[in-house]
């Protein structure tokens, strides 16, 4: 079964999937994260990659396209959640040549203020992963991963007030015809996701629970 989550960055996409791949054993599959791998390599490839992800634009259908279609065909055998990915209706079509009927779609809804309080307060642990935001989800002991102990943090090339808006613009620009495409189907469920990540997990499994969801 797959799970979509749709959502502006720093809706808590991230933090929901590392929740669900822990209590529930999803795996968790990130086109950004699979995208910002590929960035860092010197390739022609990568370099482009580097800068339109830097500014805040979309990398091209061709490109995510792609690199999603063989993770896709190997998570229609176990529990998975896509995370970034439709970004645009071109992707939504694309996607749906690999699914049978057993997906679900969850819109991470947020306030556009909140979301650039936590964008700008985002970092994560260079080493696990684990991401903390300074005001929300703070580190328990300052400079030291409550997860793996490390005390090594990365903060996001593109988690600059520049680069967000462009982000949100673009998101808001492509967003409302994904959702109107499984609104059809009848695969969409809104999340708040406003509310702290606790309360943005129980919504999500008392939703799993209601769907009936196995997991
Ligand atoms: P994210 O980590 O999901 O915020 O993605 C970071 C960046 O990767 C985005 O700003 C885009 O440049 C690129 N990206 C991620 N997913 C996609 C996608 N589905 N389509 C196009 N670009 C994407």
């Amino acid at each position: 079964m797959i799970l979509i989550f749709l959502g502006p960055p720093g809706s808590g996409k991230g933090t929901q999937s590392s929740f669900l791949s822990k209590h529930h054993g999803f795996n968790h599959l990130s086109t950004g994260d699979l995208l910002r791998i590929e960035s860092t390599k010197t390739t022609k490839i990568g370099l482009l990659l580097a800068s339109m992800m830097g500014s805040g634009a979309l990398v091209s259908d061709e490109i995510v396209n792609k690199l999603i279609a063989n993770y896709v065909i190997e998570a229609r055998h176990s529990n998975f959640i896509i995370d970034g990915y439709p970004r645009t209706i071109s992707q939504a079509h694309y996607l749906q040549n690999y699914l049978d009927s057993n997906y679900f779609v969850f819109h991470f809804d947020i306030d556009i203020i909140k979301l650039k309080e936590r964008i700008q307060n985002r970092f994560s642990c260079t080493h696990c992963g684990k991401i903390y935001n300074k005001i929300t989800q703070p580190l328990t002991i300052n400079g030291v991963c409550d997860v793996c102990g490390s005390s090594e943090f990365s903060w996001r090339k593109d988690d600059n007030a520049e680069a967000l808006l462009k982000r949100v613009e673009v998101y808001n620009q492509e967003i409302n015809a994904i959702l109107d495409f499984y609104q059809e189907r009848q695969k969409l469920t809104k999340i708040n996701a406003d509310l702290t990540s606790e309360e943005v997990s129980s919504q999500i499994e008392n939703i799993i629970s209601i769907r009936n969801i196995e997991v």
